[in-house]
């Protein structure tokens, strides 16, 4: 596999960054996971901009220009022979001092990663997903917004250890007030009375690509969707319930902190919803 690194693209053995980098030593640096589906790369154009604000957001200056961004990652995909995949576009603060001043960095650091996907076990799909809430709350938009896909995942990786530690697969973190923020790298929707619901941004979470897709394939399928503040009772009686991202797509939740959601099967509209984002996600997208 060829990996591009700050101007080449080099075997992946030669893919390094220096112990300097302040996206190694701080998470001081932002980033997009992407997906390749048959030659098509998936809704590029909206993680490009999400890298932009991430970055703007943090007062980095992104070291190319939309278009250079966009062909770097079609080539990326096109050097390693891929037709399926999952990108991993980084960009770093850059090489500084021990201090964490980023203005004493020189040039950000960027990096292109164009691999196969590994997918959630199968299992996840035909069975459902169990969640918990984790004690771990999602970082408040005062502390560090969490529109912001930076590389400090400290929040979303200690969510992760105590769903595992209670032995969930994946958590549901809730925002200072309690309310339903996001899983630990995914979007939560609820389906009930015939309606979906999503916490809104403003609640902790990502402003997810694929919750957008799914927004927009719901609306089509006239299933009306609302953003709204959620609690985790909304949660345990939901109809169905299901997370949705990049690498994810849209996984059904069963269980949530020991409560059956629905029926405790992966549901109706869940199943519709992937289908035709499976279908949108082969048939649409920037051609590499
Ligand atoms: N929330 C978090 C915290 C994430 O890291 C991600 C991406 N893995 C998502 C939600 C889903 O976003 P997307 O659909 O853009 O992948």
């Amino acid at each position: 596999m060829k990996v591009y690194v700050n101007g080449a693209f080099v075997e992946q053995e030669d893919a390094k960054i220096s112990v300097f980098d302040h996206g190694l030593l701080y998470g001081d640096g932002v980033f997009e996971g992407i997906r390749l589906y048959s030659g098509n790369i998936f809704k590029l154009e909206e993680h490009l901009i999400r890298l932009e604000r991430s970055a703007h957001a943090i007062a980095l200056e992104l070291p190319a220009a939309r278009g250079e961004l966009r062909e770097l990652v079609c080539e990326a995909c096109r050097v390693n022979g891929l037709t399926d995949g999952y990108i991993r576009l980084v960009v770093t603060r850059g090489v500084g001092s021990l201090g964490l001043a980023p203005w004493e960095c020189g040039e950000p650091g960027l990096i292109v990663i164009a691999d196969t996907i590994a997918l959630y076990p199968e299992q996840f799909y035909t069975e459902g997903l169990r969640l918990v809430t984790v004690p771990t709350r999602r970082v408040g938009a005062a502390a560090l917004p969490p529109m912001v896909k930076s590389l400090n995942y400290l929040n979303n990786i200690l969510a992760k250890i105590e769903a595992r530690q209670a032995g969930c697969p994946e958590a549901l973190l809730l925002n200072d007030e309690g309310k339903v923020a996001e899983c630990s790298g995914d979007n939560l929707f609820l389906l009930q009375g015939g309606q979906l619901f999503t916490p809104p941004i403003g609640a902790g979470s990502l402003r997810g690509i694929t919750r957008g897709a799914v927004m927009d394939i719901a609306e089509e399928m006239g299933l009306p969707v609302r953003e709204c503040d959620l609690t985790r009772y909304d949660v345990w009686v939901a109809e169905e319930c299901f997370a949705t991202g990049t690498a994810a797509e849209v996984i059904p939740v069963v269980e949530v902190d020991g409560r059956r959601i629905g029926t405790g099967r992966p549901g109706q509209w869940t199943h519709r919803i992937l289908e035709k984002f499976q279908e949108r996600a082969v048939s649409e997208g920037t051609r590499i």
